[in-house]
């Protein structure tokens, strides 16, 4: 099976990527301009004086166990939101290409390919059939030039999981065409089988996880992007030298640590009953018009009066997320969910039984 690689921007494919400092642990660094000694207060394992590895191995190694993938499927980046920069950046030509999103959904996608210079082609999700996808909608909006499709499963702001069966024909029907980008985010939180297990079948897959969500590590900015193996080298080519901060390493090896990860299984599955709980307490709510069925850790909501709502929430201490403006999200806002204290104080703040 050939790659995608003829869908990136032809100038990439023989870039001489940044030649940073070379990875050989045995010797002692006189190569990198770094200062010999740790700054104060440095106490870090392998000191923040030195570079980092560029794509550190045993934690690629380490996360393509948990996706069950190949290392060489992997490639670890600041967040799904460099991995999502990077694909626009390696295959989007500017004033040329587009991207297709399928809003309401998360808003990176449409911001790297505008920095980026590509367009943006909206094909929204259907809401009257609980904002599923519009496959003959999509496939009919595809032209020359539309490089990247981004599907959001769990979709984020909605909630809901995209049907897999549909987005797996349109991986199929689009193969020479275009990459269909599945972001996992929140995937932990649903019952879904991840897509990472289609990777062998169709080179125009790319599957976006993160460590952010389940994991609880936002503030570490630790993202994978899986993918076809010409996809990811192409990549890491193109990722900004040392792109995993040691301090990020750390924390993504240390989440990674059997013990740890049977415990972050065990906070989600309590995420994922206090949604459960949440969600049918909200139920008895008069500001409360509609709740969508939640498959992440958070839930989308319509208010008969999203103002009062919000500022009930604000009034004891609780941010929510505002999505009254966005278009299908009239009177909305997106609840993130909490500690089961947090979240009886905003279901008290709603007026929830
Ligand atoms: C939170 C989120 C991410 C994760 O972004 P990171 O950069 O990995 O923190 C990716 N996609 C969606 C849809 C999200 O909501």
């Amino acid at each position: 099976m050939s790659s995608v690689l003829h869908l990136a921007r032809p100038e990439l494919l023989d870039l001489v990527p940044y030649s940073h400092a070379e990875w050989e642990p045995t010797l002692e660094r006189l190569h990198a301009n770094e200062l010999p000694w740790r700054a104060p207060g440095d106490n870090s394992p392998a000191g923040l004086n030195r570079y980092p590895e560029p794509q550190p191995q045993r934690l690629i190694d380490q996360l393509a166990d948990l996706y069950d993938v190949a290392p060489e499927q992997v490639l670890v980046g600041r967040g799904s939101d460099e991995a999502i920069d990077l694909l626009v950046r390696a295959f989007c030509r500017a004033q040329q290409d587009q991207i297709m999103v399928c809003p309401p959904t998360f808003g990176m996608y449409e911001v790297a390919a505008r920095i980026q210079g590509a367009e943006v082609i909206e094909v929204p999700l259907d809401r009257a059939r609980g904002f599923a996808l519009d496959e003959a909608a999509i496939l009919g909006s595809w032209r020359p030039g539309t490089k990247l499709l981004f599907l959001c499963s769990p979709n984020n702001p909605t909630g809901n999981l995209l049907d897999s069966a549909v987005i797996e024909r349109i991986v199929a029907r689009l193969a020479d065409e275009a990459v269909v980008v599945v972001d996992e985010a929140y995937g932990e939180f649903s019952n879904a089988e991840s897509f990472s297990a289609l990777l062998e079948n169709h080179v125009n897959l790319v599957v976006l996880r993160t460590l952010s969500k389940a994991y609880a590590l936002a503030g570490a900015r630790c993202g994978v992007l899986l993918a076809d193996p010409p996809v990811v080298s192409l990549l890491r080519r193109l990722i900004p030298p040392y792109a995993v901060p040691s301090p990020t390493l750390d924390a993504a090896l240390a989440a990674l640590e059997p013990p740890h990860l049977a415990m972050a299984r065990a906070k989600v599955e309590g995420v994922i009953a206090e949604r459960e709980r949440v969600a049918a307490a909200l139920r008895t709510s008069a500001l409360v018009a509609e709740i969508w069925p939640s498959s992440a850790n958070f839930l989308l909501i319509r208010c008969t009066d999203a103002d009062r709502a919000f500022r009930a929430a604000v009034e004891r201490g609780l941010l929510v997320r505002d999505l009254r403006r966005r278009a299908a999200l009239e009177n909305c806002l997106r609840i993130t969910i909490g500690t089961a204290e947090q979240n009886d104080r905003l279901l008290a703040a709603l007026g929830a039984a």
